[in-house]
C-alpha cells in the first residue's frame, strides 16, 4: 500500500499539489498543539498506571499513509512481530519517540478523561475551547485532504490501473 501510495503521489504530482500544502499546514497545527500537550503528558502520563501506547495502536492506516506521503515522511513498516498487546514499538523512557506530526492519526486525538481534566485544570476554559478549537481544525483539515485524494483518485484512472481502488464511502 505505501509505494502504491507514492507512486500516485509521484504520477499525479501536479494535481495532488492542493493536497501536498493541506497536509503541511496540517502538519504545522499539529506540532503547534503539541506545544500545549506535551507539559500535560509530561504530567499525567508519567503516573499512568494504565497506559494507553499499545502496540496495536503503532500501525498506519490509509489516510495516515496519504498524509505522511503527502509530507514526503519516511513511513515506518508495520512490525507484525510484536504483539498487540505489548507496548508500542515507538514507545521510549520518556513517551513516544515520533514527532507528533509523524505518529498515526489516532494517537494525537486520542485524550483519555485525566488528560482532559488536566488540560481543563491548567488550560482554563478558554484555553481549553482554543485547545478543542485546534483539534477540530486538525480533523477538518485532514478530513478535506483525504477527500481530496481520493478525488483524484476517482477521477483520474490509471491506464495500467492504479492498484488501489478509491475509498468510494468518502462519497456517500
Ligand atoms: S494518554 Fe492517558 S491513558 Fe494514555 S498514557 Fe497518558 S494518562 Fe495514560
Ligand atoms: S503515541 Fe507513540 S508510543 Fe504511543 S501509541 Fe502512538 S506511536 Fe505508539
Amino acid at each position: 500500500m505505501i509505494q502504491k501510495i507514492q507512486r500516485i503521489f509521484i504520477v499525479q504530482r501536479d494535481l495532488l499539489a492542493g493536497v501536498r500544502n493541506t497536509a503541511l499546514e496540517v502538519r504545522d497545527i499539529i506540532e503547534t498543539i503539541s506545544l500545549c500537550m506535551e507539559p500535560l503528558t509530561a504530567v499525567v502520563c508519567q503516573e499512568c498506571i494504565s497506559v494507553c501506547c499499545i502496540n496495536k495502536h503503532s500501525s498506519y492506516d490509509r489516510s495516515d499513509l496519504i498524509f505522511m506521503t503527502a509530507l514526503g515522511s519516511d513511513i515506518p513498516e508495520d512490525n507484525t512481530g510484536i504483539d498487540d498487546s505489548a507496548p508500542c514499538r515507538f514507545l521510549g523512557r520518556n513517551g513516544c519517540i515520533l514527532e507528533r506530526s509523524t505518529r498515526p492519526y489516532r494517537c494525537t486525538w486520542f485524550f483519555c478523561t485525566p488528560l482532559l481534566d488536566y488540560a481543563m485544570e491548567k488550560s482554563g476554559p478558554s484555553g481549553y475551547r482554543k485547545l478543542i478549537g485546534m483539534l477540530q481544525r486538525i480533523t477538518e483539515k485532514r478530513t478535506s485532504m483525504i477527500y481530496d485524494f481520493e478525488t483524484v483518485l476517482l477521477k483520474n484512472p490509471h491506464p495500467g490501473g492504479w492498484d488501489i481502488k478509491p475509498n468510494n464511502l468518502l462519497f456517500y
